[in-house]
């Protein structure tokens, strides 16, 4: 076991990801839960989960599942509550269970005198012995964020107030919220759809509001997971969009015939909506698509082409805003929406703290954040075992190209695209950075960090 020690703040599924990779690779760590077990946000019980009772995988069992642990369902989009009693299952099946502490909060890290980092976290477990409870402060060599990206909502001010019920996703449960009332629904992620898809069973009527046109991708192509084709060997940007683009519109026709804008982006540059049921919904007439906002005024909601609707609920599917609360944001490089971290993972100044989890991209599923833990696990064990290797990669990152996250894709200049990545350009260059650790190719200076700077996920306006 090394002599550093580490602590691992969340045990969501990217928490448990870094501390199988930080136990494989002999290093101690210290795992902190806010909740009361493992799971993250797919806990529903979890106070910070944003899950919902209709809730399912969105990417494919196959390609989203550890490839150490697979699933034992034949599933192929199981439900939140499989997937909760998968991650306990992983947690137990490894011995991770026992290495986090519960309903412990982390409230701050700050940078001890020595070179390492104060963890100051708040014990908060209901009927715990008060010996368990109360404040716990630990110096760490190093601190792994594994607090999750999809917890802190995004709110977008609105002219006007709704005298109704305004009600952000992440207070979503189940449909029964919605029961009886005039619901419009303002966004169309992944989370809007398959909120309105519950809602039009209940509601007493279901409008959605959107500002721009999406790509829907149904769960199955030619009979298989629509994200298990094409895996392996991807095709180059261009010419996947030229026939995606093809194969939906043969699958799923053209969704401005449903009342959606066209789209003013490519396939692929936006996170596409995996959901068609909401189409059939829209050609039943189950729900319409309505513009943008222009304000509020009681319950009128005035749209931006001049209509108005009256609602009870107003339910914001806005998404999330990256949230690190207990540190100085100095200390994660964040620019603009995003921390700018080497491959999303490494602060450039090396300060100790690593990030997982801090990405978005089309089916990189569980896997993919695993194999970021691999590579903490490799500079972890690096700088213990092998200083030279570590110092090389650190001068490498500092003065070498990033690699090119985003596979050739223009991404929207979005929010919530400013971490986004490609996921074989990712984990391309994750794996590469990985095994330059773990070789001394590093010190060797053989071979390259990456071929062109670039943030993730680099945007266009
Ligand atoms: C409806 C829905 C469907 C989804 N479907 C998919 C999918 O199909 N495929 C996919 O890959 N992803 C999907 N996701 C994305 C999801 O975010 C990831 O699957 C995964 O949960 C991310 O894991 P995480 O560990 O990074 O974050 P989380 O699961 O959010 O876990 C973070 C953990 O950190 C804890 N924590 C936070 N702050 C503190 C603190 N200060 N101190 C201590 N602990 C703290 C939280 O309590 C939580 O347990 C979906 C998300 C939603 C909401």
């Amino acid at each position: 076991m090394s002599a550093h020690r580490y602590a691992i703040i969340g045990a969501g599924p990217s928490g448990l990801a870094a501390a199988r990779a930080l136990q494989k690779a002999g290093i101690a760590f210290d795992g902190y839960e806010a909740s009361r077990g493992v799971g993250g946000l797919w806990d529903i019980d979890n106070p910070r989960s944003t899950m919902y009772e209709s809730a399912h995988l969105i990417s494919s069992r196959t390609t989203t599942e550890f490839a150490e642990f697979p699933m034992r369902t034949s599933a192929d989009y199981p439900s939140h509550r499989e997937l909760i009693s998968y991650f306990r299952e992983f947690a137990d099946h490894f011995g991770l269970t026992e290495r986090f502490r519960f309903d412990t909060k982390v409230t701050s890290l700050t940078r001890a005198e020595d070179g390492g980092w104060m963890l100051r976290a708040e014990c908060s477990a209901p009927g715990s012995a008060p010996e368990a409870a109360g404040v716990v402060e630990r110096r760490y060599d190093g601190v792994i964020l594994a607090n999750g990206t999809l917890a802190e909502p995004n709110v977008p001010t609105f002219r006007g107030e709704f005298a109704g019920e305004l009600l952000h996703t992440s207070a979503y449960k189940s449909a029964a919220q919605l029961s009886g009332k005039r619901v419009l629904i303002i966004g169309a992620g992944n989370s809007g759809c398959d909120i309105a898809v519950d809602a039009v069973h209940h509601a007493a009527s279901v409008d959605m509001s959107v500002r721009r046109g999406y790509y829907f991708v149904p769960r199955y192509l030619f009979g298989k997971p629509s994200d298990t084709l094409n895996q392996g060997r991807p095709l180059p940007a261009r010419l996947k969009q030229f026939v995606d683009t093809r194969v939906l519109r043969a699958f799923t026709g053209d969704p401005v015939r449903f009342g959606f804008p066209r789209p003013d982006y490519k396939i692929y540059e936006s996170h596409p909506i995996v959901n068609t049921l909401i189409l059939n919904h829209l050609g039943q007439g189950d729900l319409r698509i309505v513009p943008d906002i222009d304000r509020f005024d009681g319950r009128t909601v005035h749209f931006r082409d001049g209509s108005s609707g009256e609602y009870d609920t107003v339910l914001l599917a806005t998404g999330y805003k990256l949230d690190y609360p207990f540190v100085d944001r100095a200390e994660l490089a964040w620019t603009g929406f995003a921390p700018r971290l080497f491959l999303n993972v490494f602060p450039p100044s090396f300060n100790g703290l690593s990030v997982m989890g801090m990405i978005e991209a089309s089916g990189i599923g569980w896997q993919g954040r695993y194999e970021q833990a691999e590579l903490i696990a490799a500079y972890l064990a690096a700088l213990e075992r092998h200083p030279d290797r570590a110092a090389a990669f650190r001068t490498r990152v500092a003065n070498e190209r990033w690699p090119d996250l985003t596979g050739g894709y223009r991404y929207l200049g979005l929010e919530r695209m400013s971490y986004y990545v490609n996921k074989d350009a990712y984990r391309h260059a994750v794996r590469a950075a990985t095994a330059m650790l773990m070789t001394d190719a590093a010190a060797r200076g053989t071979r390259s960090v990456g071929r062109r700077r670039a943030t993730a996920g680099r945007a266009r306006a």
